[in-house]
């Protein structure tokens, strides 16, 4: 299964410093999103944790040559966040400084078709499927907690105030809940892996049209959806990952 992918970054119009980073290990299967929180560099710090932990466990595994089916790549996936959320609350623990820092992360891992997507906190994970655009992860957001009890609906829960407040990030308890969700991906899906700065500036319409117009070119979906939420005011960083499954696997 081939997968053409690309991942972007970016401050946006408002913030002086990016604490998002992003995985892009096509060859590997293995895309990930993270968006850090608690202030500047602590931000910064424990995204970087949580991106560089996924990155080690990963080659770390690669030298047992069996490929992953779905249940290892879930296994996988939920350990190495595990582990990223250790190391965070070590950083903090050692450091002062560092006390309320943290980090959501969304990852898909995939070994041909069977795949598995994992996200800790309000980053998301997105698929293009026949024209349609799918959001496969649910947001641990204090707005999403209101969205499931009925108390909301999304075009308000995307202006709230409170829309920044995550209910549950790596860095925050000793213990970390990951949630989990496998699929199965087919030649010609669109996948999405985004921080909270491109949703919350774009509507899901919005982001389902720029997906679908650049649904043959990561490069080019990456570019047009951050440079679409930095016309809408670019209040956040803002991180994209594409990848493109190709048509003939
Ligand atoms: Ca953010």
């Amino acid at each position: 299964m081939k997968v053409s992918a690309f991942g972007l970054t970016d401050v946006g119009r408002r913030r002086e410093s990016n604490e998002d980073d992003f995985l892009l290990e096509p060859g590997r299967g293995v895309y990930a999103v993270a968006d850090g929180m608690g202030g500047h560099a602590a931000g910064e710090i424990a995204s970087r944790l949580a991106i560089e932990t996924l990155r080690e466990v990963l080659q770390r595994n690669e030298t047992s040559a069996k490929p992953m089916n779905a249940e290892d790549a879930a296994e996988w996936l939920r350990g190495a966040v595990v582990e990223a959320n250790r190391r965070i609350c070590d950083s903090i623990r050692l450091h002062e400084e560092r006390r309320g820092m943290g980090t959501t992360v969304v990852a898909l891992v995939h070994s041909g078709k069977d795949a598995v997507v994992g996200h800790v906190g309000d980053s998301r994970m997105y698929l293009l499927r026949g024209g349609e655009l799918a959001r496969l992860t649910s947001d641990h957001s204090w707005v999403n907690e209101q969205v499931k009890l009925g108390l909301m609906n999304d075009d308000t829960a995307q202006r709230h105030p409170m829309r920044n407040i995550v209910t549950r990030a790596l860095g925050s308890r000793p213990d970390v809940l990951v949630d989990l969700t496998s699929l199965q991906i087919e030649p010609g899906d669109v996948f999405l892996l985004c921080s909270d700065g491109l949703n919350t500036m774009l509507a899901d319409e919005q982001i389902h049209a720029l997906v679908l117009a650049h649904h043959h070119d990561p490069e080019a979906a990456c570019r047009a959806l951050v440079d679409e939420t930095n016309r809408h005011g670019g209040d956040d960083n803002v991180t994209v990952v594409v990848g493109c499954v190709a048509e003939i696997a």
